[in-house]
C-alpha cells in the first residue's frame, strides 16, 4: 500500500476547537430569513407551477398580492389524515420492518449508536402497497398532486411542532448542545442524535418520509399528465425514472448515510426537519410539476445528451461515495486496480488521496450536480423555475464544502493542509 505525505506533527483538535470550526460556517443570523422565507417560497413555487404554468407570478398591485396570498391553502381533513398516516406508517416501518442493525461512526465520547437499516424493504413495501391501492381504486393516483397545497401546509405545521418537541427534549437531556440563543437553538437543534428508545428522529426524517414522498409526488404528477393530456411525455418519464433510480440507489446503499455530514455533524432542529420533510419532497419535484403543464417533447439528441449526463453524473457520484466507504472499511481495497494512496493523520485515521478522492476533495458533489443539471434540462430552457433545484443545490454544496473543509482543517491540521496540497480542487477538478 502506498502512503504519501505522512502526517505532520499536529495535535488532534479538542472538541471545543472542532465545535468552533463547525460554527464558523453555521448559519449565524441567517436563521431568521431562512425560517421566514423558506416556507412561503415553497408555497410560491407551488402556486407558480399550478396557477401560472411554471412561470414567475409577480403581483403588481395590492389586489394581486392579496389574491396570491389567498391561494395559500390551510390544512384540510384529507391532508391531515394523509400526513398522520404517512408519517405514522413510515415510522412503523422504520421500527418493525426487517433489517440489519449497523453501528454508526464513533461519537465524541467514543461510543457508537446502532441503526436499523431497513430502508430498502420499507421503500419497496411502501411503493408496492400504494400501487396496489391505486390499482384497486382505493386511492386516486393523482391524490398527491391534487392535495399538494394542503399537504405542504400540514407538513410545515408539523415541522414547527416536532422542532419544538425536539428543542424541549434536548434542553432536558445530558448530551445537549445549546448556544443559549433560544431561536437559534430551535433552528439548529439541541441534540446531535435525538432518540426515543432506539428510534432515531434524524435518521428517520433524513431517509424515509421525505425521500419516498418525492418519488411518489413525481408519479402522481405523471398520472395527472396522463389524466389531462392522455400522454406521459418523454421528459416526464425521464425525470421520474432518474429520480426514482436516485432514491432507489440511496436505499440500496443505505448504510452509506451513516458517514455523511448530516448524520455525523448536524444537530437535528427546525432546519433539517423542514428540509427533510417539506423542502425535499415539494421542491425537488418541481421539474415534474413543471412538465405537467408543458407536455412537449425534446429532440432525440437532447434526450440522449440528458441520459448521458445523468449516467455520467451517477457514475461520479456513486463511484466517489462508494470508494470512500470501501476504503474506510478496508484500506487494502484496490482503487482503480492500484493500492490506495492516503495520508495517515495524527488522529490515527486515513485520508484517501487517490481515485476519485485524488481528483477533487468533494467529487461526489460534482457528480450530484451533474445529475441535478440533467434533471433540470428535461424542462427545456424557456423558464427559470425548473432550474431552481440546480441553483439552490449548487449554493448548498458550495456552502457545505466550506463547512466540511473548516471542520476537517480543525480536526486534521497539517495533515489536511497536506491533503489540500496534494488535491487542490474542492469540487470540480481543475476549475474550483
Ligand atoms: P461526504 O460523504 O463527502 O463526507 C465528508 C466527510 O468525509 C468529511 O467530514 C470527513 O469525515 C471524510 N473525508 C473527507 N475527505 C476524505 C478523504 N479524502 N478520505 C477519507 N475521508 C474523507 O459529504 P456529505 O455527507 O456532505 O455528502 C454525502 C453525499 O450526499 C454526497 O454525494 C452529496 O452530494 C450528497 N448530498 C445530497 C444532498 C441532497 O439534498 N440531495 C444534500 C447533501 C449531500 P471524517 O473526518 O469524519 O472521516
Amino acid at each position: 500500500m502506498s502512503q504519501r505525505g505522512v502526517s505532520a506533527k499536529s495535535e488532534p483538535a479538542t472538541q471545543a476547537e472542532l465545535q468552533a470550526a463547525m460554527e464558523k460556517y453555521e448559519f449565524g443570523a441567517a436563521w431568521l430569513p431562512i425560517m421566514l422565507l423558506l416556507p412561503p417560497l415553497v408555497f410560491y413555487m407551488w402556486i407558480c407551477m399550478t396557477q401560472n404554468q411554471g412561470a414567475f407570478l409577480v403581483p403588481t398591485s395590492m389586489a394581486e398580492l392579496t389574491k396570491l396570498l389567498s391561494l395559500v391553502p390551510g390544512p384540510t381533513l384529507a391532508s391531515t389524515l394523509f400526513v398522520a398516516l404517512w408519517l405514522g406508517g413510515q415510522a412503523l416501518l422504520q421500527i418493525y420492518a426487517p433489517g440489519e442493525w449497523v453501528e454508526g461512526t464513533p461519537l465524541a465520547d467514543g461510543s457508537r449508536l446502532s441503526y436499523k437499516m431497513n430502508g430498502w424493504f420499507s421503500f419497496w413495501m411502501t411503493l408496492l402497497t400504494l400501487f396496489f391501492c391505486c390499482w384497486m381504486g382505493w386511492i386516486s393516483p393523482t391524490f398527491l398532486f391534487d392535495e399538494m397545497g394542503p399537504i405542504i401546509s400540514t407538513t410545515t405545521l408539523f415541522c414547527y411542532g416536532l422542532s419544538l418537541y425536539l428543542y424541549q427534549k434536548g434542553k432536558a437531556s445530558s448530551d445537549k448542545h445549546m448556544t443559549g440563543r433560544v431561536m437559534y437553538d430551535y433552528f439548529m437543534g439541541t441534540q446531535l442524535n435525538p432518540r426515543v428508545g432506539r428510534f432515531d428522529f434524524k435518521l428517520f426524517c433524513e431517509a424515509r418520509p421525505g425521500l419516498i414522498l418525492w418519488v411518489l409526488i413525481n408519479f402522481s404528477v405523471a398520472a395527472k399528465q396522463w389524466q389531462l393530456h392522455h400522454t406521459v411525455s418523454t421528459p416526464m418519464m425521464l425525470v421520474c425514472l432518474f429520480q426514482f433510480f436516485y432514491i432507489m440507489d440511496y436505499f440500496f446503499h443505505e448504510e452509506a448515510i451513516l458517514t455523511t455530514w448530516d448524520i455525523k455533524h448536524e444537530r437535528f432542529g427546525w432546519m433539517l426537519c423542514f428540509g427533510d420533510l417539506v423542502w425535499v419532497p415539494f421542491t425537488y419535484s418541481l421539474q415534474a410539476q413543471y412538465l405537467l403543464a408543458h407536455p412537449g417533447e425534446l429532440p432525440t439528441w437532447a434526450v440522449l445528451g440528458i441520459i448521458a449526463l445523468n449516467l455520467a453524473g451517477y457514475a461520479v457520484f456513486r463511484g466517489t461515495n462508494i470508494q470512500k466507504h470501501h476504503f474506510s472499511r478496508n484500506p487494502d481495497h484496490l482503487i482503480w486496480g492500484k493500492p490506495a494512496s492516503f495520508i495517515r493523520t495524527a488522529r490515527g485515521t486515513k485520508l484517501l488521496a487517490s481515485g476519485f478522492w485524488g481528483l477533487a476533495r468533494h467529487l461526489n458533489y460534482c457528480g450530484d450536480l451533474m445529475m441535478a443539471l440533467a434533471w433540470c434540462l428535461t424542462a427545456g430552457v424557456s423558464n427559470v423555475l425548473p432550474y431552481f433545484y440546480i441553483i439552490y443545490f449548487t449554493i448548498l454544496l458550495i456552502h457545505r464544502e466550506r463547512r466540511d473543509d473548516a471542520l476537517c482543517h480543525a480536526k486534521y491540521g497539517a495533515d489536511w493542509e497536506e491533503y489540500r496540497r496534494q488535491v487542490p480542487s474542492r469540487i470540480f477538478p481543475g476549475i474550483y
